[in-house]
């Protein structure tokens, strides 16, 4: 990889981060990487540009058959619990790609943040290929591929690290800023400029810090606490703090202190930032905020039903799962960590999970893996 590539690849990167809420559809069907023979690995992924782009970033050096699934555009984990990466986007690239002429072999391999949308028992049933669910992280393929398909717990997990948090945040913060700016340019003029830097500095801010007070929102969640609630009033007070951060800045620069304008600027900033922290803060690709009626949703374990297969295990992304071996039953000893994803639902061969909230509401498997998890949270 040369430096225009570098370049190339950097200027993708930022841009389809910045609008990473808009979709960039990649051309789906068969692309070879390396040299792959018959007996070649053949993997799956989404037709997101960037996704393909990391895959191959990542994977650089391996030989392997890709199939680019029709995802319109989204990330695999979006898209899959959007349910816009299903059964019916793997089946036809299998059908339509030639993949079934140029290997002797019947194992493809998914991303496992497919699971929500993918079910890997009808792919099977309808296509006979065996569904293998490779690592969240496509940095991982290589050690995966090199372990014979295992994985080991780390490639099994979303952890939220720090870069794609900010990365996140860039993301959010970008869009609210060119929403914001043709009615706030006019309306504050250069303080417009002061204003734009302290929404993206607090937000970004204010994203990143999730972690200080996710532990106490988890405890809150247990408890079934919502919006007025401890973790709330915590982001009320970081937000007030990053903000007067640009306060500071506005009186240093201006050497204003008082000023109808100063304050109009300082309570509508901190307003639209505290509402979008409140709102999106915790956001994962399965719900779009914490305060959000569906978090109280929880995975329950019909016992009766469980046969102890571990599927369950291989799919959630947040480790949430563990295997009693003596009773030969499925536990979950880390519930707390769970986002929602229903991949575990989904996947169950033995529909020994479902969803229930806390009036004991029950949302059956059949009903996750027809209408999957959308962005707005309709799963009734
Ligand atoms: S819950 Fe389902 S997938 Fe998990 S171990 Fe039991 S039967 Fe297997
Ligand atoms: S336990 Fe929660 S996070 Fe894990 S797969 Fe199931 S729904 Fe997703």
């Amino acid at each position: 990889m040369n430096i225009s590539y570098y370049v190339y690849y950097g200027f993708i990167t930022v841009l389809e981060t910045l609008l990473r809420l808009f979709p960039f559809p990649a051309k789906t069907g068969y692309q070879n990487v390396g040299n792959p023979n018959v007996d070649s690995p053949v993997m799956l992924t989404c037709n997101f540009h960037l996704t393909i782009l990391r895959l191959k970033k990542a994977t650089k050096g391996l030989n392997y058959h890709l199939l680019v699934a029709n995802s319109k555009g989204i990330n695999v984990w979006c898209a899959a619990t959007g349910g816009h990466l299903n059964n019916h986007s793997v089946i036809s690239v299998i059908k339509t790609s030639g993949i079934e002429d140029k290997v002797n072999h019947r194992t493809i391999i998914l991303p496992q943040l497919a699971a929500p949308g993918v079910e890997a028992k009808v792919i099977q049933k309808k296509t006979g290929w065996k569904v293998l669910w490779g690592p969240v992280d496509a940095k991982s393929i290589p050690d995966f591929l090199e372990q014979n398909y295992e994985k080991t717990t780390e490639m099994k997990q979303v952890e939220f690290r720090f870069i794609q948090r900010v990365e996140m945040a860039i993301m959010w913060t970008f869009l609210i800023a060119i929403v914001l700016m043709p009615i706030w340019g006019p309306l504050f003029k250069i303080e417009a400029l002061f204003l734009l830097a302290q929404i993206t500095l607090t937000s970004l801010l204010a994203f990143v810090s999730f972690p200080i007070y996710e532990r106490l929102y988890r405890r809150e969640k247990e408890k079934k606490k919502t919006f007025l609630s401890l973790g709330n009033l915590l982001v009320l007070l970081i937000n007030l703090a990053y903000s007067s951060i640009g306060i500071i800045l506005y009186v240093l620069v201006y050497k204003r202190d008082t000023s109808w304008i100063l304050l109009r600027w300082c309570i509508v900033s901190f307003l639209m930032v505290f509402l979008m922290n409140l709102e999106i803060k915790g956001s994962t690709p399965t719900y779009k905020s914490d305060s959000h009626a569906d978090k109280l949703y929880d995975v329950k374990i019909d016992l009766e039903k469980c046969k102890g297969m571990g599927i369950c295990i291989d799919v959630c992304p947040r480790n949430c799962y563990e295997m009693d071996e003596l009773k030969k039953k499925i536990t979950m000893p880390r519930r707390e960590f769970c986002v929602q994803c229903g991949a575990c639902i989904v996947q169950c061969p033995f529909d020994a999970l479902y969803f229930q909230n806390r009036k004991g509401d029950i949302i059956k498997p059949e009903t996750v893996r027809k209408f999957k998890l959308n962005l707005m949270g309709k799963r009734n």
